[in-house]
């Protein structure tokens, strides 16, 4: 069991803000080169090697941008990693980068996943993220398969694409996939004017993800830790308007599950708790989703920052947090999303806004 005082389970490290796509989404509010402050060559290889500080077994690197194809030395940076036995996963942009020959070097290199980006169907994903990029990420799923790496799926879930998820199930399972990350918009980056779920949306959507857990997948939310007390209470009974129709059609399109329910044994992370990001110019933040720099990776050791940092030692009690997150049940296990309070009330201890829990 990690003590998530001392080390985290997971470092996200934002390569770059270099990117062929230009999705209207974007947290990283990604562009076609890369700014001049990004961390050198010189100054990623001393960040990668200080995580070995934290101690083993060492936490697992999570190579995001931008679009990490694009880092300047992305190759030696990951021949490294995997020289010091640093844990390694990537999440590239689906762009012609994406080679067979990367994904080869990945696999030589013990790159232990990749993450694809999914929203939805043809036409939601293509406005999203740009016209050809959904049958590029079809294809890149059927490469991934082919040279036997393990393949997550993220899904960003807007308004506009709830009733695909059941179809981006479908297609999972379809591809013997069996890692589902859901999103939930946080208005920052590009995201800022986005129109966000209402509390109702939430709720409904996490516990049509607990139904879909029953066929057989594991599924993960990012920023939406409310996912943890509706596993706890249960969805036997739950009925709304949309969530009978997200079932509906999952049903129709996947038949009865079999209740195979797969839960991840994890690990009862949140922001700045067990997982922390280091941004392209090495400013350190509870999450991607929460634009606070504590520190950065240029003037300290990342093992004191996270370990030392006093917001982000408050951010691990629960009992900081203020309001409803503060006083309920599940204020450990959940705690709500500190990048949501932040973007709505410029408070990263504030209530989480989408729970019902906290009106
Ligand atoms: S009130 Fe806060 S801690 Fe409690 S379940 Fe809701 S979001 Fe989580």
């Amino acid at each position: 069991m990690i003590n998530y005082n001392e080390k985290p389970i997971l470092i996200f490290y934002e390569t770059t803000k270099a990117c062929g796509l230009a999705c209207r989404h974007c947290r990283a509010s990604a562009m076609e080169f890369p700014l001049n402050d990004e961390l050198s060559y010189g100054e990623t290889i001393n960040f990668v090697k200080s995580i070995k500080d934290f101690g083993k077994p060492y936490p697992v690197l999570i190579l995001t941008g931008g679009d990490v194809m694009r880092k300047n030395g992305i190759k030696n940076i990951i021949k490294i990693a995997n020289e010091n036995n640093i844990p390694v996963s990537v999440s590239p942009a689906a762009t012609t980068l994406l080679s067979k020959e990367s994904l080869n070097f990945f696999k030589e290199n013990n790159v232990l996943s990749i993450s694809l980006s999914l929203d939805g169907n043809e036409n939601n994903h293509d406005w999203l993220r740009g016209n050809g990029v959904y049958d590029k990420t079809i294809n890149l799923i059927k490469e991934i398969n082919n040279v036997k790496m393990k393949l997550q799926i993220n899904t960003v879930v807007m308004k506009r694409n709830i009733m695909d998820l059941p179809d981006v199930l479908k297609l999972l399972i379809d591809n013997k996939i069996n890692i589902w990350e859901v999103f939930f918009l946080i208005k920052t980056g590009r995201a800022i004017d986005a129109e966000d779920l209402t509390l109702y949306e939430h709720e409904d959507i996490n516990h049509w993800l607990l139904f879909a857990m029953n066929y057989n997948i594991i599924i993960r939310t990012v920023e939406s830790p409310i996912l943890r007390r509706i596993i706890d209470q249960g969805n036997e009974n739950y009925h709304s308007y949309l969530y009978d129709k997200l079932v509906d059609k999952t049903i129709g399109l996947l038949g009865k599950p079999e209740n195979k329910r797969l839960y991840l044994k994890s690990a009862e992370t949140r922001d700045g708790k067990g997982i922390i990001f280091v941004s392209h110019n090495g400013d350190v933040s509870p999450s991607g989703f929460l634009p606070v720099a504590l520190d950065n990776v240029k003037n300290n050791n990342i093992v004191d920052i996270y370990r030392n940092n006093t917001i982000l030692k408050k951010l691990r009690n629960p009992e900081n947090f203020e309001g409803p997150c503060g006083s309920c049940n599940w204020n450990d296990k959940c705690g709500g999303s500190r990048s949501r309070a932040y973007s709505y009330y410029n408070n990263i201890f504030a209530k989480d806004p989408a729970c019902i829990n906290s009106v």
